[in-house]
């Protein structure tokens, strides 16, 4: 079954003479648990296209299907709901929340939603992260690849179907980078995950099941890239 389907999806910012098209009639459709690189030059619509996956914006025509359900034809309320229990977000900037502990952060999208962390799996969160030692931490007290990694740790607490990255290891040298990616891989192998990752890396775009191409808002599907 498909977990994502994008169908025929525009997006044009502005309008007028200043009209962006910025997505032009992008359909695809990725297999529960695989793993898909996004490539493309800067300003290609790489970002549009995750933003409306995400549902964090909204396309000007078309439609995207995650796990069956058209995301674009619920409400807000219900939106915000469908998105915090099934959708791991991860960026570049960390966005973690700088009073908060380690765990703390990694466990805060449960808390948004009054529910309590399975302990089993949060202990094995830690400890894939590398981050056990780390827990009563806070952000500042960790370097880069460490929030990172706590970053990630919060994007899959809740499980995810769907894990969306915006340049993940944007910010992280090569060790790090490669960890990182590791990590990810290895979570959408055990849980069946599926990942669409941004990335301008191309051993990193290679080692995906699959790399699509953006080029001015239209959509090339390069297929798999292993042997
Ligand atoms: P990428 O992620 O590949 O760098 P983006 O999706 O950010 O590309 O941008 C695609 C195009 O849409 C670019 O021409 C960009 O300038 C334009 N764009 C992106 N966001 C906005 C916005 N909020 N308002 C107007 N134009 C935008
Ligand atoms: P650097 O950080 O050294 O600039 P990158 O990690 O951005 O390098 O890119 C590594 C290699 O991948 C370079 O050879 C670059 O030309 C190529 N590359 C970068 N972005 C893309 C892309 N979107 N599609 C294909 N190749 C890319």
């Amino acid at each position: 079954m498909n977990l994502l389907e994008v169908h025929q999806l525009c997006k044009t910012y502005g309008s007028g003479d200043n009209a962006v098209k910025a997505l032009k009639n992008v359909s695809f459709s990725v297999p529960k648990g695989e793993y898909v690189a996004i490539v493309g030059e800067s300003g290609s619509g790489k970002s549009t296209l995750l933003n409306m996956i995400g549902a964090l914006d909204t396309p000007t025509s078309g439609k995207v299907m995650i796990d069956g359900k058209n995301i674009f034809s619920m409400n807000d309320r219900k939106l915000t709901l469908f998105r915090r229990r099934n959708i791991g977000f991860i960026f570049q900037a960390f966005n973690l929340v700088p009073e908060l502990t380690v765990e703390q952060n990694i466990i805060f999208p449960l808390l948004l939603d009054y529910q309590k962390p399975n302990r089993k799996y949060l202990e094995e969160l830690l400890a894939v992260l590398n981050l056990k030692e780390r827990r009563n931490h806070l952000p500042s007290q960790l370097s880069g690849g460490q929030q990172q990694r706590v970053a990630i740790g919060r994007a899959l607490i809740t499980r995810p179907s769907l894990i969306l990255a915006d340049e993940p290891t944007g910010n992280l040298d090569s060790q790090n980078s490669r960890e990182v990616i590791a990590l990810l891989k290895e979570s959408s192998k055990k849980y069946e995950q599926t990942i669409i990752m941004i990335t301008h890396n191309r051993s990193i775009a290679q080692a995906a099941d699959r790399v699509l191409q953006v080029s001015d808002g239209v959509l090339s599907d390069f297929g798999r890239c292993r042997e």
